[in-house]
């Protein structure tokens, strides 16, 4: 099935089309939105695509809530749904349901697709997920963590699992993305049992604007010592923060290691909080799984930089982790082992394709509807 997988953001619209029968890239596009509509925007995508017919569109949806635990066909009501939950993510579900009307008025008649980022975290148990705080003000407002970059993380489950040919419920797996924004998963014979990310993708690792875990009264206390009201605080926690704000000088890490390869101390200080942040996290999701068979690493950091790879996974011998130095220095952008031979727990790279598991439900759903449909014509 030709698929068209749809990542609509607030800056730009990432298109791709995808032969499911082949696992095949098509094309790919990216526009940006300043001073366009999302209309237009994927309008002009389409044009540059020049694609053979599409038969299904796909489109990443952040926020999925406690309502969605999978991908499903695109109606009106779930529609509603996610409008629903815009309060919960009002930084992306509102874009994200942009690209959907968009798409629904560009393509009329092709069947649409919601993949949610928050899907794959939907077998978090209770004390995982759960906030210790008031009950009835929980329930109220559905506070509890959701996590996130849920379709990476199940890629880098299915991936792993395919590659070694056995099924995913043969492994206990600590996966972690590491791109502009980054997570990591405690996955359980195949199902995510915990994550770092929280009720909003702002919890947890430290990411390039954004801080991860902080202590909750530095942020009350902002409010009231820098007089900043909610906008710019949000502004502050989102976009100023992280690897960014930690060295005032780049939320890139190319950028950052070649000013610490010069002696820049701030840089020196961002990457080693970076760093010590994923291996807490990689220590407490060990114990979370009574043990993890392998750390699977992925995202433009994690694909890319083996000086990170090496940092995070330093001094982990008690967990078994021990990296294979020369495999890990020539690890870039491909699937890997990076693990000496000995090493109980492996450590692997794998570069996640989350546009291609996107494509692989909208396909796989409008194939059981159009089965559906056959069935009641026969
Ligand atoms: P992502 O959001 O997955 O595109 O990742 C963005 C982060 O990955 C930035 O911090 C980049 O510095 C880093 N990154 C992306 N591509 C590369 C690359 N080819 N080499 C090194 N770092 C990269």
């Amino acid at each position: 099935m030709i698929v068209l997988a749809v990542n609509a953001g607030s800056s730009s619209v990432k298109l791709q089309v995808i032969d499911t029968a082949e696992d095949r890239l098509i094309g790919k596009v990216m526009v940006e939105c300043r001073g366009i509509t999302h209309d237009e925007a994927i309008a002009r995508g389409l044009d540059e695509l020049n694609s053979p017919a599409i038969q299904g569109v796909g489109h990443r949806v952040v926020h999925g809530g406690d309502r969605f635990s999978g991908s499903v066909l695109i109606t009106g009501e779930v529609i509603r749904a996610v409008e629903d939950l815009c309060y919960l993510a009002p930084l992306h579900n509102p874009v994200n349901l942009a690209g959907i009307r968009a798409c629904l008025h560009l393509l009329p008649d092709v069947p649409q697709v919601a993949v949610f980022d928050t899907a794959f975290h939907a077998t978090v148990p209770p004390a995982a997920y759960t906030y210790a705080l008031p009950r009835d003000i929980a329930a109220k407002w559905k506070i509890r963590r959701y996590g996130f970059h849920g379709t990476s993380h199940r890629y880098l489950t299915e991936r792993f699992a395919a590659l070694q040919g056995r099924p995913p419920s043969d492994f206990n797996l600590i996966t972690i993305h590491l791109g502009n924004g980054c997570s990591a998963c405690a996955v359980e014979k195949g199902h995510a049992v915990d994550s770092t990310m929280g009720m909003t993708p702002l919890e947890g690792l430290v990411m390039g604007t954004r801080p991860g875990d902080l202590d909750p009264a530095i942020v009350y206390r902002l409010l009231e010592w820098e007089r900043l009201d909610i906008a710019a605080l949000d502004h502050l926690l989102n976009h100023k923060s992280g690897l960014l704000g930690l060295s005032g000088l780049s939320n890139d890490m190319r950028e950052l290691l070649r000013l610490e390869s010069e002696g820049s101390e701030p840089a020196r200080l961002a990457i080693d909080v970076f760093c010590h942040r994923i291996r807490r996290y990689i220590g407490a999701f060990y114990a979370i799984l009574n043990g993890a068979d392998a750390i699977v690493i992925s995202g433009g950091i994690g694909e890319n930089q083996a000086a990170i790879r090496s940092r995070v996974c330093r001094d982990l011998q008690a967990l078994g982790i021990s990296l294979d130095e020369s495999a890990n220095a020539q690890c870039r952008g491909r699937e890997a082992d990076l693990s000496a031979p000995a090493a109980r727990t492996r450590v692997w790279v794998i570069p996640t394709n989350e546009e291609l598991l996107i494509a692989r439900d909208t396909a796989a759903l409008i194939a059981s509807r159009n089965g559906h449909l056959d069935g009641q014509a026969v």
